[in-house]
Formats: structure tokens, C-alpha cells, sequence
């Protein structure tokens, strides 16, 4: 799926507009990447820019160049209401549909801006007036670097926005491992390396910085939780609200332990089931060509892409879960053949 508009999108943008940047709930490196990337570059293009996320992103990624001014609509609701009710144009990043912003998205979809989609998703949805929208790319982060070169614009990069965009890359991709088979994601990370990041530090802001208590959780999930159907491939975890209360769970402390019960040999799909403020949060990952992507749409109300999914269930874990096992036997022969 390709779709690119940059050519409008850089005529709408050839005057001073007032852009506001939106990101996904429950925000990654990739969506805190590519936002504030684009920011520090709309700024030099001088349009007035604001950054919003529905919730809190993880304390390993508040080092990024420009976090301190992300506005989070959870902690000031109305500030960030008068935002978007400002902004004449408003940015979708690292998201494909309105619903995946929580409150701000029935705000950004009555808004009169122009709404620009600028993602990596499957399945963008019809809300947008224009569209940055191509799925063969590591990340977000990836296309932002992509329109600046497209708008002949490399000359305004500079170093933060290149730490931005790198993290971004790196943390969509598993450090390079997955979502990345291109040429042009490996040029890219040069081109960064030559404005002087370093890409050592920036794994160790990102990766070193755990809790004892979340290496805890980590362990407790693969040692105790960890349930694995080797006539299904799948290797699933379960986490309830007494288990992360146990490990006095913060947000993103959750965040890779799926990776682990997909790193099993002949494990094709994993799953990780986590009750979170009243509904169950799952995350899906993959290996080849079975897709999670629909797998999280079609049963869960979810999506994300062929490798890596999510969806937000308001079942119990219990239901959750067995919801699952009921339908992974029309997926058994697909699991046993995935290439
Ligand atoms: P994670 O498991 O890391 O939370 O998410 C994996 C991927 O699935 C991400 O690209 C994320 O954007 C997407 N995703 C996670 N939860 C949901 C959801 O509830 N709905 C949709 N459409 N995508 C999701
Ligand atoms: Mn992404």
C-alpha cells in the first residue's frame, strides 16, 4: 500500500500555517520520534507547531530532543482542546484513524484544519484530506526523513532531529532486526550517523535504563506466565492488574516482553494479554508472512501491521484469552506453514 501526496501536502505548507501534530495512545519511539522530527522541521519552516499525545509516553524516552514540550491531553484537557480547535492543520502520525487517539479524536475529526495522515499502518481510514501513507518502511520516523528529502529540504536536518528519527527507527524495528529488509532504511541511518548522532548512547538511553522491578516483571511473565501451544505455534502470556500492581508496574515496563515468546524456535505468533485500566490490552507479534494485522482486526477490534498488532478488548482477561483459543484452530494450518 502506497500513497503519497507529498506534493500537496508541500504546496499546503508553502505558507504559514498553525500545525498541530497527533500521536497514538500509549505512545512509542517511533510515534515520539517522528513527531517531534517533524516538529523541529515545521518549525524551521516556520509554521507554528504543537505536539499532542493522549497519554503519557515511557520515562526511557523523555531524554528525546524535544519532549518538554509535548503536550499531553489526559493531564491539561482543555489547554489541549483550545489547540486543536486552533490549529489549521492538523498532522496524524504513526496512527491510521481518528479512534486511535482517544479524546482527541473526536476533536481533530470535527475540527474545520486540514487533516494530513503521515504513516506506516495498514489500512489508513478515509478521514484524512491528504496522505503520506506507504507500509513498506521501518517506521513512521522513516517517512518523515523521506518527505524532508522529498520537499529538498536534507540541508535543515540537523542532529536532534536526526536522534529523533533514529530512535524512532530503531525502536519500530527491534534495533534493525524486523520491519526493515530495505536499502533505504540502512541509507537513511547513515545519512543520521553523519549528522553526528550516536547510536551506542542512544540504545542505552532507550534499553539500559530498566527498574529492578521491570527486569522482575520480565522474568516473572516468561518464568510463571508463559504458556506455550506448540501444535498452534503460539506462545502467549498473561498479565493481570494484581500481577503489574505486584511489580509496581510503570508505563512501558510491559513494552518487548511478547518479543520473548516469539523468540522461540517454531513460535509463529505470540501474544501478550494485559489488564489496564479496565479493558485487556493485547499485543500481537508474528514471524513471516502470518499477518497479526488481521488477526487483531478481524476478531479483536484491533490492527497495526503483519508482524506487530494490538487491540484494546473491553472483555475480562479471562474472556480475552479463551476468545483467542477458540479461534486459533482455523489458523493452525496457516501457523504450520509460515514462510
Ligand atoms: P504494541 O503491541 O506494541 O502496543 O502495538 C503493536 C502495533 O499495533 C503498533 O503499530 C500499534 O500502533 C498497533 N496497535 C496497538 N494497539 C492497537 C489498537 O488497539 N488498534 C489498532 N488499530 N492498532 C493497534
Ligand atoms: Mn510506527
Amino acid at each position: 500500500m502506497e500513497n503519497t501526496d507529498f506534493i500537496d501536502i508541500s504546496q499546503l505548507l508553502s505558507t504559514r500555517r498553525r500545525i498541530l501534530i497527533t500521536t497514538h495512545t500509549n505512545p512509542d519511539g517511533d510515534a515520539i520520534g517522528a513527531s517531534l522530527a517533524l516538529a523541529s522541521y515545521l518549525k524551521k519552516k516556520r509554521h507554528q507547531v504543537w505536539v499532542m499525545v493522549p497519554d503519557p509516553y515511557p520515562d526511557f524516552l523523555a531524554w528525546m530532543p524535544g519532549t518538554q514540550e509535548v503536550l499531553v491531553y489526559k493531564k491539561q484537557p482543555e489547554i489541549c482542546e483550545n489547540i486543536v480547535n486552533q490549529a489549521d492543520v492538523i498532522l496524524a502520525a504513526d496512527y491510521n484513524c481518528f479512534d486511535r487517539i482517544n479524546e482527541i479524536g473526536p476533536l481533530a475529526r470535527n475540527s474545520r484544519a486540514v487533516k494530513i495522515l503521515v504513516d506506516h499502518h495498514l489500512n489508513p481510514s478515509d478521514e484524512f484530506d491528504f496522505r503520506i501513507s506507504v507500509s513498506a518502511v521501518s517506521s513512521t520516523s522513516e517517512l518523515v526523513y523521506n518527505f524532508i528529502e522529498a520537499n529538498g529540504d536534507l540541508n535543515l536536518m540537523d542532529r536532534e532531529i536526526a536522534e529523533n528519527i533514529y530512535t524512532g527507527i530503531i525502536t519500530d524495528t527491534g534495533s534493525l532486526s524486523y520491519s526493515c529488509n530495505y536499502i533505504k532504511t540502512y541509507l537513511i541511518v547513515a545519512e543520521l550517523f553523519k549528522l553526528g548522532i550516536d547510536g551506542e548512547y542512544i540504545h542505552r538511553l532507550v534499553y539500559d535504563t530498566y527498574s529492578e522491578s521491570r527486569l522482575r516483571l520480565l522474568g516473572y511473565s516468561i518464568s510463571h506466565q508463559l504458556v506455550v501451544l506448540p501444535e498452534f505455534h503460539t506462545a502467549y502470556i498473561t498479565l493481570t492488574k494484581s500481577d503489574l500492581d505486584r511489580f509496581h508496574h510503570q508505563i512501558g515496563d510491559t513494552e518487548g516482553i511478547v518479543n520473548y515468546a516469539l523468540s522461540i524456535e517454531g513460535i509463529n505468533l505470540a501474544a501478550l494479554f494485559m489488564e489496564r485500566d479496565g479493558i485487556v490490552k493485547i499485543s500481537f507479534r508474528s514471524k513471516g508472512n502470518f499477518s497479526v494485522d488481521c488477526l487483531a482486526r478481524d476478531h479483536f477490534n484491533g490492527g497495526g501491521h503483519r508482524n506487530a498488532a494490538g487491540a484494546n478488548c473491553s472483555t475480562t482477561i479471562n474472556e480475552t484469552v479463551q476468545l483467542f483459543l477458540k479461534i486459533l484452530p482455523q489458523f493452525q494450518s496457516q501457523l504450520n506453514s509460515v514462510y
